[in-house]
C-alpha cells in the first residue's frame, strides 16, 4: 500500500503558490495537495496550472481544489492566508487583520476533525502560530511557525557569498522574533568547523545582520512581496516533518517559560517539534533574545 502524505494549503497567494510550485519541482514526501482560498476561481486556475506540471515533475501528486472538509485527513496544513506587508509596514502591523482572519480559518479546520500538524507562514508569524495553537487546542509540538528559517537562509547565503563557501556549509541561525528584533548570535556561527570570527570583522557581521533583517523590506520595495524564499523554506520544513527526518530548523516553537512562540532551533520529525536544541548565548545575546520575546509577549497580551 502507498503511504499517502496529504498537505492542505490555506491561502493561495504569492506565498502559498510559491510553496506549491516548489513542492512540485522536487522529490518530496507529499503525494496529495489540496488548495483552499477565499478566491475559489483563482484556486481553480492554480490547480489547473499546477496539474499541467505533473508530466515533468519528479513527484507524483494528486492536486485538487479543496474546502475545509478536506482538512480531516491532512497530515500537514500550511497557512499562508491573510494580508502581507505593504511598503513601510512592519510584520507586527499585520496583526489585527490577520488575527481575525485566523479565527474563522482555524475554527473551520478543527470542525473537519483535523488532528495533524499546522505550519504557519502568515505574519507576524510567531504570534499567528501562538494564535493557531490557542484556537485549535492542539498540543504545542504540533503547531509550528516558519519562524526565522527564511532569515537564517538569508544569513547563510550572505556569508557564503562573501566567503565564497557553499551556504550549506555555513552553520548558524537567526533567532528571536521573525521581525525587527531578530538577531544573529554570532558566537554560535561557524563555517565548516571554523569560528566565523576567523573570517569576518565585527563590522562585516553587523552589516550582514542588518542586510538579513532588512531583506524583506528591500524586496517588498522593489517587487511588492517576498515569496520564493519562503516557498523553499516551507518545502524544507515539510520534508523534515513528513519524512520524519529529525532535521534541525529554526522554527517558531513554544517557549513554556515565557508563554510565547519564538524562533529557536528545534528538531522536526513526524510528530512536529520533537525537541528543542539548547545552545549557549553570551550575556549580550541573552538580552537580545529576551527583548525579542518581550516584544512578542507585549503584542499577544491583549489577544486572549
Ligand atoms: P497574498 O495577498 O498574495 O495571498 C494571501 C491569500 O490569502 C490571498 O489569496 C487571499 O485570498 C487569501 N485569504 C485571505 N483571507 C483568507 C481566508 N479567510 N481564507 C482563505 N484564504 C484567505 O499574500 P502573500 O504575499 O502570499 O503573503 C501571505 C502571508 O505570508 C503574509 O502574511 C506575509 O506577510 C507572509 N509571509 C511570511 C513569510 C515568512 O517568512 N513567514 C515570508 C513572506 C511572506
Amino acid at each position: 500500500m502507498v503511504d499517502t502524505k496529504k498537505v492542505v494549503i490555506i491561502g493561495c497567494g504569492n506565498v502559498g503558490m510559491s510553496y506549491a510550485y516548489a513542492l512540485l519541482n522536487q522529490k518530496t514526501y507529499v503525494n496529495e495537495l489540496c488548495l483552499i482560498d477565499l478566491n475559489k476561481e483563482r484556486v481553480e486556475g492554480e490547480v489547473m496550472d499546477l496539474n499541467h506540471c505533473l508530466a515533468f515533475s519528479p513527484s507524483t501528486m494528486k492536486i485538487e481544489v479543496g474546502d475545509y472538509p478536506c482538512c480531516k485527513d491532512a497530515d500537514l496544513i500550511v497557512i499562508a492566508a491573510g494580508a502581507n506587508q505593504k511598503p513601510g509596514e512592519t510584520r507586527l502591523d499585520l496583526l489585527k487583520k490577520n488575527a481575525s482572519i485566523f479565527k474563522g480559518i482555524i475554527d473551520n479546520v478543527m470542525a473537519s476533525g483535523f488532528n495533524g500538524i499546522f505550519m504557519i507562514a502568515t505574519n507576524p508569524v510567531d504570534i499567528m502560530t501562538y494564535i493557531t495553537q490557542k484556537y485549535s487546542g492542539l498540543p504545542h509540538h504540533k503547531v509550528i511557525g516558519t519562524g526565522t528559517s527564511l532569515d537564517t537562509a538569508r544569513l547563510r547565503y550572505l556569508i557564503g557569498d562573501k566567503l565564497k563557501v557553499d551556504p550549506a556549509n555555513v552553520h548558524g541561525y537567526v533567532i528571536g522574533e521573525h521581525g525587527d528584533s531578530e538577531f544573529v548570535p554570532w558566537s554560535n556561527v561557524n563555517v565548516g568547523l571554523q569560528k566565523i570570527s576567523d573570517f569576518l570583522y565585527e563590522d562585516d557581521m553587523k552589516k550582514i545582520a542588518e542586510e538579513v533583517k532588512n531583506a524583506a523590506y528591500e524586496i517588498i520595495n522593489k517587487k511588492g512581496a517576498t515569496y520564493y524564499g519562503i516557498g523553499m523554506t516551507l518545502v524544507k520544513l515539510t520534508n523534515a516533518i513528513l519524512g520524519n527526518e529529525h532535521a534541525i530548523a529554526v522554527v517558531s516553537n513554544y517557549d513554556e517559560t515565557n508563554d510565547v512562540y519564538v524562533g529557536l532551533p528545534a528538531v522536526l520529525d513526524g510528530s512536529g517539534v520533537s525537541r528543542k536544541i539548547f545552545f549557549d548565548l553570551n550575556k549580550e545575546e541573552e538580552k537580545k533574545l529576551q527583548n525579542s520575546i518581550d516584544i512578542i509577549k507585549e503584542n499577544i497580551k491583549d489577544l486572549f
